[in-house]
């Protein structure tokens, strides 16, 4: 039997797991906080079911425009004002969760066979790891294969240690059992806005820190600016082109310096300024595994690393942070290292998703790319405000945008920024995977009223471009 070992629990390291038992190998998973890794436990899982209660609230904020109103006509007897966030309540939930979903796939991982050790591993060579317990003891493993997945840990400023009382980090604000009176968000990349946006729907004053122009680098311009304008909208301070070098406590406060000499202060602070990848210490260079200057491990497309039967996947090799990449470079590891068939990582048909107030999900082709030239596309965008269903719900912002290939009308891309646009980028995800037209999209039937309509009308809009003698 071929045994193989991974290092690290989360998306990267049980999804590969259990492909491994599948095809047979004598699968050992390492873990030292708990399987479903920080993915389960701190990032991705508790993150969104913080968000889910925000959302509710988002939903009870517009109900008086929608006609609602609560019982007691008084003085101020609007729905929102009526209702309150038990924040300790709420986190109860949000942690509860996320130890159930790790306890499921724990009982996964027995069900198929696979060994789970708590603690830490670390190469010793290309064929042994060493497991190091919680109490010290040690175990060399044999490995044939070896999967390395051991994720990201938040970066801190020297300057801005998080105290994980008032001055946290994305892991620790479940600690927090009361809302903060002013949190200041330092950092406005995804992880920033979420968790910006999500407060400010809880009825938290938030001061959103970002070094760029506008929230949101790297993402859809165009969504970036509606993003932008709803916060600002709601009343949250936006403070551009501001760096934070420092952070500190002053009694109940927490003080952010910037660099231009400005202090921002609030009751608590968010630090969110990226991730550093776990993979010091654990025998990398001795086994041959090529890192960048960062830290990332070099892998091929099959998820190989520089060292013969050693493989990477997940936030540790830097290619794309998200669970459902790090789960698939870990089910590719298995497949090439096992004999299975594989189709080396396409990030072509990524989707991806930012958890705000409106969501913000792309897939395929950026506009930025079509705007350097680097390809060649149409580009039609819809505002949602012409959308029934939109005008109905009391949804005012967003858009759908789709990128199709000149001559073909071939879809290679797409933006929608609406409510729960992780669930309407499917269509469009699925047009991308498997090169369906414009006008195949366009001729499906779509739900009426519905938001996925605007996706089959921009669809449709195409057309009529071509229609009319122009391209696409
Ligand atoms: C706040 C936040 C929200 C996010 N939301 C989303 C989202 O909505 N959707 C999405 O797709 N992605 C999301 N992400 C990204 C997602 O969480 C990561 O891409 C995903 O966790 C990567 O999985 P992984 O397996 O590489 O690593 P992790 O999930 O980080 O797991 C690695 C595990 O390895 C363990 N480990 C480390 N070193 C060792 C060692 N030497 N021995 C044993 N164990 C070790 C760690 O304890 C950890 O449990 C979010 C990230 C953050 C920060």
């Amino acid at each position: 039997m071929t045994s193989v070992v991974i290092l690290g629990g989360g998306p990267g390291g049980y999804e590969a797991a259990l492909v491994g038992a599948q095809l047979g190998g004598e699968v050992t998973i390492i873990e030292r906080e708990g399987l479903g890794g920080a993915s389960v436990l701190t990032d991705c899982v508790p993150s969104k079911t913080l968000i889910a209660t925000a959302e509710v609230m988002s939903t009870i904020h517009r109900a008086e425009e929608l006609g609602l109103r609560v019982w007691e006509t008084g003085e101020d007897s609007g729905v929102a004002s009526s209702v309150h966030v038990d924040l300790a309540r709420v986190n109860e939930r949000v942690m509860d969760l996320a130890a159930a979903q790790s306890a499921d796939i724990t009982e996964k991982m027995r069900t198929q066979g696979i060994r789970v050790i708590k603690g830490t591993g670390r190469l010793n060579g290309t064929e042994e790891v060493i497991a190091t317990g919680a109490d010290g003891t040690e175990e060399t493993l044999k490995a044939d294969i070896t999967l390395i997945a051991t994720g990201t840990t938040p970066r801190e400023l020297p300057s801005a240690q998080c105290d994980g009382e008032r001055i946290l980090n994305w892991k620790q604000v479940y600690n927090l059992t009361e809302l903060p009176e002013k949190l200041i968000v330092v950092g406005s990349g995804v992880t920033g806005a979420e968790f910006a946006s999500a407060y400010d729907e809880l009825g938290v004053d938030v001061v959103l820190v970002s070094s760029r122009d506008k929230v949101l680098p790297g993402q859809d311009e165009d969504a970036a600016d509606v993003l932008q304008e709803v916060f600002e909208g709601r009343g949250m301070e936006i403070m551009s082109r501001s760096r934070a070098t420092a952070a500190r406590r002053e009694g109940d406060e927490v003080v952010v310096n910037l660099q231009d000499g400005r202090e921002v202060r609030g009751s608590h602070c968010l630090m969110a300024v990226g991730a550093i990848p776990n993979t010091s210490g654990i025998g990398l260079e001795e086994a041959g595994v090529q890192v960048t200057e960062s830290g990332h491990i070099v892998t091929d497309r099959v998820s190989r690393t520089t060292a013969r039967g050693v493989y990477a996947a997940g936030d540790c090799t830097g290619v794309f942070a998200l669970a459902s990449v790090a789960a698939m470079q870990g089910r590719i590891a298995m497949w090439h290292s096992l004999g299975d068939a594989v189709s080396p990582l396409d990030l072509k048909a990524v989707s991806s998703n930012v958890f705000t107030s409106p969501e913000i999900a792309t897939v395929g082709v950026t506009q930025a790319q079509i705007d350097s030239g680097e390809v060649r596309a149409s580009v039609l965008t819809l505002p949602l405000k012409s959308n029934a269903r939109a005008k109905m719900q009391g949804v005012h912002d967003g858009f759908v945008k789709l990128f199709c290939l000149p001559v073909t009308g071939i879809i290679v891309g797409g933006v929608v920024v609406a409510p729960h646009a992780s669930e309407l980028i499917h269509s469009v995800s699925i047009a991308v995977g498997d090169r369906i037209t414009v006008d195949e999209l366009a001729n499906d039937f779509t739900v009426y009223p519905s938001m996925s309509g605007s996706i089959a009308e921009a669809a449709r809009q195409l057309h009529k471009r071509r229609a009319s003698g122009m391209p696409y």
